[in-house]
């Protein structure tokens, strides 16, 4: 069984996604954050249930993969990220390899508030 599309959409919509604060006036997009157990525990925040900690990070890792496989490259400031749109939103991940990422972020595709343009790079 590989993952597919509808895994993707099935982890993006279980997700708690939190407003970015910060960029809220300049590139408005929203986030979910994603520790290995091994981190949680070197700062004492792992649950306890490893079980959890486990799934919800491989949940984690094999979406930012999906969307590292099935992405476009785009343009965002000064640098190049692999995004991909799902219905209104473009979905991309800080960090490389996977076990350094810990970001996941979603923004609304061409939104009108966004002060900085995407440029998409390999599209015609
Ligand atoms: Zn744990």
């Amino acid at each position: 069984m590989s993952y597919c599309l509808e895994d993707f959409r099935g982890y993006i919509k279980s997700c708690v996604w939190k407003n970015a604060k910060t960029y809220e006036h300049f590139a408005p997009h929203e986030y979910v954050l994603s520790f290995p157990c091994e981190k949680l525990k070197a700062e004492n925040k792992c649950s306890g249930d490893c079980v959890t900690c486990k799934a919800q990070r491989q949940a984690f890792e094999n979406a930012v993969m999906f969307i590292r496989e099935h992405g476009e490259r785009a343009q965002f400031t000064k640098r190049i990220y692999t995004m991909l749109c799902v219905e209104d939103y473009q979905y991309w991940s800080y960090g490389d390899p996977i076990e350094t990422t810990w970001v996941l972020n979603k923004a609304i595709i061409n939104d009108p508030r966004c002060k900085v343009k995407t440029y998409w790079l390999d599209s015609d």
